[in-house]
């Protein structure tokens, strides 16, 4: 799935920045080509403030500042309440990614609403709503430096023994401890190259050491071998409790077991609800698709 502006040397390039902005937001305007004039945002670092977590759309319409003739998003509306997991489905181009990018205020919206705990998204302090939030993109991109700084990048001052319990968490810590150094143990272009799926169990473990009160997920469409998809799963499941999370799904276990399901068609929400009111609709979308598309596991 594509996030935000794809002007970066490929989207795996832009996927690594954006994981590396969100820990440290204030890179994040250097790497967009399309600055959101709302910025409201201070430049010191302090403590994040946890919010709760709870999202809402209320008819959201937004096209990119470089197709500004082209309606991307028309009148998106939805409620996360605390806690829920919210699959976001739909065909190629629909606006899923899209509606990710906005929650992140990568973008400016056109109009309608997003709040977050009931409050105006371009309210909150810039860094401040980041550091509520993580993303787990599909194909994980690891910045050069050792496991352990990639781990610790959503919370700097984390212990050793935090890091150690997230790893752990994240079904890492065998993989981490079968290299000779170990956390110390270089990645990214000049360094060993992990799998697919270990590398999403670093994100993961990044994000629980991070503990954003929304998670924003892109399921992986190609599933990786079975033993390494389960070691994921479970990680993921474990990342999920306690936080909203926002899934652009593709795996029907996740779709079945999410709270709400939208499913995005042209810019719209075309359905909603849950996976056994949306598998009866006559003709519907979501039942075409899940015939089609989802990853069975
Ligand atoms: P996929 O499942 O293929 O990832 P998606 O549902 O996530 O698709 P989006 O990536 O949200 O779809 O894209 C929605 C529409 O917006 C598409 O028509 C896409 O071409 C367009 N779009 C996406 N990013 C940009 C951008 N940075 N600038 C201009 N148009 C964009």
């Amino acid at each position: 799935s594509t996030f935000v502006g794809a002007s970066f040397g490929g989207i795996a390039e832009l996927y690594a920045q954006i994981q590396k902005a969100i820990g440290a937001t204030e890179r994040v305007f250097e790497l967009l080509d399309e600055t959101p004039e709302k910025i409201n945002s201070t430049q010191n670092s302090h403590p994040v403030q946890k919010i709760k977590g709870e999202v809402s759309f209320k008819n959201v319409a937004f096209s990119y500042p470089s197709r500004k003739e082209m309606q991307v998003l028309k009148e998106v509306s939805f409620e996360a309440k605390f806690g829920q997991k919210i699959a976001i489905v739909g065909p190629s181009g629909a606006g899923k990614s899209t509606i990710a990018s906005l929650l992140l205020r990568f973008y400016d919206i056109e109009s309608g609403e997003i709040l977050i705990d009931g409050k105006n998204i371009y309210d909150y302090d810039l860094e401040n709503l980041r550091g509520n939030m993580s993303i787990v993109p599909q194909d994980v991109i690891l910045f050069g430096g050792t496991i352990k700084e990639n781990i610790a990048y959503g919370k700097p001052d984390a212990t050793n023994e935090e890091i150690i319990l997230a790893a752990k968490q994240a079904n890492a810590l065998l993989f981490i401890e079968s290299f000779p150094e170990k956390f110390e143990t270089m990645v990214g272009e000049r360094g060993i190259k992990l799998s697919g799926g270990q590398r999403q169990r670093i994100a993961i473990a990044r994000a629980l050491l991070k503990n954003p009160s929304i998670l924003i997920l892109d399921e992986a469409t190609s599933s990786l071998d079975s033993e390494s998809e389960k070691l994921v799963q479970e990680a993921l499941e474990i990342l999920m409790e306690g936080r909203t999370s926002i899934i652009i799904a593709h795996r029907l276990s996740t779709i079945r077991s999410a709270d709400q399901i939208l499913v995005i068609d042209n810019g719209r929400v075309a359905e909603t609800g849950k996976h056994q009111d949306l598998i009866i609709l006559e003709n519907g979308i979501y039942k075409n698709l899940s015939n089609l598309q989802f990853t069975h596991s």
